[in-house]
């Protein structure tokens, strides 16, 4: 239930002004009003589409039913950011976010101009041959797939290309993870944004921000798995939420 109120705008702003090291944490809930489907949201991609095709065994098992699912992810490159992007944006800019840690691989947060962008699981932009390892980028990935069709094969060892992006079953690319951890660490404040703190070590982030004595403010459609940890917690739309928090936080900062 939506407990959207100008007090509860008014308390995240002040909390965000007097921090010191803000950072947030996103997840798909964010680009769900770019037009991307989320995982576990009410229209979540799950209630349709069986988990399984985002594993790292079916694709090994099934790369050309896996690459049918992925080509319809690879459309939402064409998509823009949202309000919610832009106003994280701004507050980069203000200087009072220091890093926005991922795990969508769509790319809108770079699309909307932040700069410090930590992404956990990969992106839409290349495919690597499982074999000899070489990188693609999607343009060319596409122009395989038109001549020869699914799979896509790597043009020089003819390997299997994959997706640069984590399926289940894989581990985390370990930069990403390690200064996750780290700017986690030093935040006194984290913005847990549009996830439902389901998928595992970023699920453990917000955890990490309350142990070295930072505060959370979490901003979801529904409940979150961690909710109960929440120094502030707001449900509602982000794209209208996240605007007027900055907006609120640019007088209290100028
Ligand atoms: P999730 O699907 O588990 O949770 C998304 C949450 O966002 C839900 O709880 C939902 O209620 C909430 N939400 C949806 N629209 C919202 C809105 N407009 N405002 C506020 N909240 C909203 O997503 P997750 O926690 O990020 O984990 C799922 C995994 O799915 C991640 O690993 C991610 O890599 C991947 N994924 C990424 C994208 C993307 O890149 N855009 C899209 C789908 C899935």
């Amino acid at each position: 239930m939506d407990n959207l109120s100008d007090e509860i705008v008014d308390k995240a702003a002040r909390l965000i002004a007097k921090s010191k090291y803000c950072t947030a944490l996103t997840g798909a809930g964010i680009s769900t009003e770019s037009g991307i489907p989320d995982f576990r949201g009410p229209q979540g991609l799950w209630s349709r589409v069986d988990p399984k095709v985002a594993t790292h065994s079916y694709f090994i098992d099934n790369p050309k039913d896996f690459w049918s699912f992925h080509l319809k992810f690879m459309e939402f490159r064409n998509v823009k950011p949202n309000d919610a992007h832009i106003a994280l944006s701004k507050l980069e800019k203000l200087s009072v976010l220091k890093y926005v840690i991922t795990q969508n691989i769509d790319g809108l947060h770079q699309q909307a101009g932040l700069k410090n962008v930590i992404e956990l699981h990969g992106n839409l932009k290349t495919a690597s041959c499982i074999y000899c390892g070489r990188k693609y980028s999607y343009e060319e990935v596409l122009e395989i797939i038109g001549r020869e069709g699914l799979p896509p094969r790597c043009p020089v060892c003819r390997g299997i290309l994959k997706p640069d992006v984590v399926l289940f079953e894989e581990p985390l690319p370990y930069d990403a993870i390690a200064t996750a951890y780290y700017e986690s660490s030093r935040s006194d404040l984290m913005l847990v944004l549009g996830t439902s703190l389901a998928v595992y070590p970023a699920a453990s982030l917000p955890e990490t921000v309350k142990s070295h004595g930072g505060k959370l403010i979490i901003i979801n459609l529904e409940s979150t798995q961690k909710d109960y940890l929440g120094d502030i917690v707001i449900h509602g739309k982000l794209g209208i939420i996240v605007p007027m928090i900055v907006r609120r936080v640019e007088e209290y900062i100028r």
